[in-house]
Parts: structure tokens; sequence; C-alpha cells
């Protein structure tokens, strides 16, 4: 049996669903990436220690996703063990009065509502942001003058010999979408977030200004993984790029959004090669019409 097979077998033993070669363009919000040799939904601590062993032990690569609404598979997809967190890993729950527990597989906004319905304020900014809380604590998602290191207390995770650990404050490194995890390979399983107390209807009332105002100004009815590159000191992405007149332009199925220039929307059949030369195009562009080195926010995985 190889690798890939008695993964598949250890994981099955553990509970979990495993798809084999199964596209990543169904699981990115891109709707681009090849095949991954093993897609697992993983259901509780138990069975993700238990693979995260054996895959060390195999020598099998693995690739925590959330809502893959961050990342560019590429077209040869990803050779290794894809792990989506279910389950377990889903659940909500308030420890004290403004402090809530959330599993990594829970969608961003999931604990929005949840926040919201317990009249806790602090988590406003994230409603529209389409992560999971573990993809969104990688990442240190934010928007509208807020990131979640501002509500962020510690987070648990699984290290890569299998064992359980946990980060708490300046141990996460948060920065502007930067935290440790992005280069300590580990799996984060929970996140604690601190709130404070709020009116359930003014919070709504934010949540609902900020959905707003993210439907008027960026292409929600195109699949995209959102802002491409990061916000240069004191600069917007898309003003720059929109200010080089690249608004409209088109590598195959890929085209940078008319709507919002900092995102590049799917408009049917994009390949992530596409992409990636529209993403080199962009580059090159702005930093000859302004001088300025556009760094990527979307994360390319192969
Ligand atoms: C329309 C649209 C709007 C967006 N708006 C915003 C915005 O306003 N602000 C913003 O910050 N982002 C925005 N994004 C980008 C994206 O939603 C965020 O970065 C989000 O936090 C990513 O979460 P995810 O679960 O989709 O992560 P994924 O895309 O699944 O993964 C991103 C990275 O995190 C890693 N990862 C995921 N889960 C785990 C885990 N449990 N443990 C360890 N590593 C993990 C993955 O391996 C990958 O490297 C937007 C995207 C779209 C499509």
């Amino acid at each position: 049996m190889n690798k890939i097979e008695t993964l598949k077998r250890v994981a099955e033993n553990a509970g979990c669903l495993v798809l084999k070669d199964e596209p990543m363009s169904r699981h990115t919000t891109f709707q681009i990436g090849g095949p991954a040799d093993l897609f697992i939904a993983v259901k509780d601590i138990i069975a993700l220690k238990d693979i995260v062993r054996a895959a060390g032990s195999l020598g099998v690569r693995l690739l925590p996703l959330g809502n893959g609404s961050n990342v560019l598979v590429s077209d040869a997809g990803v050779r290794g063990a894809v792990l989506s967190l279910t389950g377990d890993f889903r659940k909500i729950t308030l420890s004290d009065p403004t402090t809530i527990a959330c599993g990594a597989g829970a969608t961003l906004a999931g604990l929005c509502k949840f926040a919201q319905r317990n009249a806790l304020t602090g988590l406003e900014f994230a409603w529209g942001i389409p992560g999971s809380v573990g993809g969104a604590a990688f990442m240190n998602a934010g928007a509208f003058e807020g990131q979640l290191s501002d509500v962020l207390v510690s987070t648990t995770h699984v290290t890569r010999t299998g064992k359980t650990d946990s980060l708490l404050g300046p141990e996460m490194e948060m920065d502007y979408r930067k935290s440790a995890y992005q280069k300590n390979g580990c799996i984060i399983t929970s996140v604690v977030v601190r709130l404070e107390p709020g009116n359930a209807e003014q919070i709504s009332l934010v949540m609902d200004d900020y959905f707003n105002r993210r439907k008027e100004r960026q292409p929600l009815e195109m699949p995209s993984a959102g802002s491409v590159f990061k916000r240069p000191d004191g600069m917007y992405a898309g003003a720059l790029i929109e200010q080089a007149g690249l608004k409209g332009t088109q590598v195959g199925g890929a085209m940078v959004s008319e709507k919002h220039a900092g995102f590049i929307v799917n408009t049917g059949g994009a390949t992530c090669e596409d992409v990636l030369k529209l993403i080199d195009q962009i580059q090159k562009t702005v930093f000859k019409k302004s001088g300025v080195r556009l760094e990527c926010e979307i994360r390319p995985i192969s």
C-alpha cells in the first residue's frame, strides 16, 4: 500500500470522511485548483492527532484549509492531504460573559452572529469576511480599521508532532495579515476572543452597514479570493492598480475587477496559471508607474 493509501486508511479508521483526488476548485472561493491527493474532513481532536502523527511518519504533507477564501491552488493540485476541520471544531461557546471559545473550523460569520446574539461588541468588522475562524487567525484577517488580533486572547493548536499546545497574547506574533502560524506549521484548532458588553440591535446595525459597504465596493457576485495584494504603507493597492490603468485587464479567464481593482475575479474557467500571469503583470506595471512593489496577500498553494 502506498503512503497516500495508508494515510487514507488511518483517517477512515479515525472516523473521518476521506475523498481521493478531490478537485480543489470545489473548496476555494476562486473556484480554481486541481485535485488534492486526499481531502479529509476531520471531526475531532483525536482523529486530527492520529492523522498528524501518521502523516509525519509517512512523510505526507498536510495542508489545513478553512473556507479556501484566501488561497490560490495550483492547476496541478496538492500533493498530500488537505484537512478540513468539521464536527467538534465548529463549536462556539461562551466561557464567561465576555469571552468566547470558538473552534477553528467555525465560520467567521457564525462567530460574529454568536457575538451579536450575546450582545458582545468588537467583532463587527469581521462580518462579511468569508473565512473560517482558523483561517482568520492564521491571516489576522481584518477590515474597517479592525483586525482579529484586536480581540484575540489565545489560540490552541496541534503541532507537527501531534501534540496540543497554545499561544497566548504576544506569542501569536499578530501583525498586519501576519501570525506566528505562517511560520510554525501548526494546525490551529480553536481560539479565544474577548469582547465588550454592547447592545445587540446596535451591533446588528453596524454589521449591516459594513456588509452593505462591501456589497457596494466589492465584486461579490464573482468568484475571487478577495484583495489580492497587501495594503502598501499609507496607500491602497486597488487605487494604485486603477491608476496604472489595469482595471478590466484580462489573462485567460482571470480579470482585474472593474468594480474593485484590488480584486482579481474568475470570469469562468480561469486557471491558476492565468491568475499568476495577471498578478505578475500587475506587479510589474504598478512598479513601473508608481515605484511601489505590491506584495501578495493571497497564498499560492502547490
Ligand atoms: C469576497 C472576499 C472578501 C474578503 N474580504 C476580506 C477582508 O475584508 N479582510 C481580510 O482580511 N480578508 C478578506 N478576504 C480574504 C479571506 O476571507 C481571509 O483571509 C480569511 O481569513 C481566510 O480564511 P479561510 O478560512 O478562507 O482561509 P483559507 O483560504 O482556507 O486559508 C488561508 C491560509 O490559512 C491557513 N489555514 C486555514 N485554516 C487553518 C488552520 N486551522 N490552522 C492553520 N492554518 C490554517 C491555510 O493553510 C492557508 O495558508 C476576503 C476574501 C473574499 C473572497
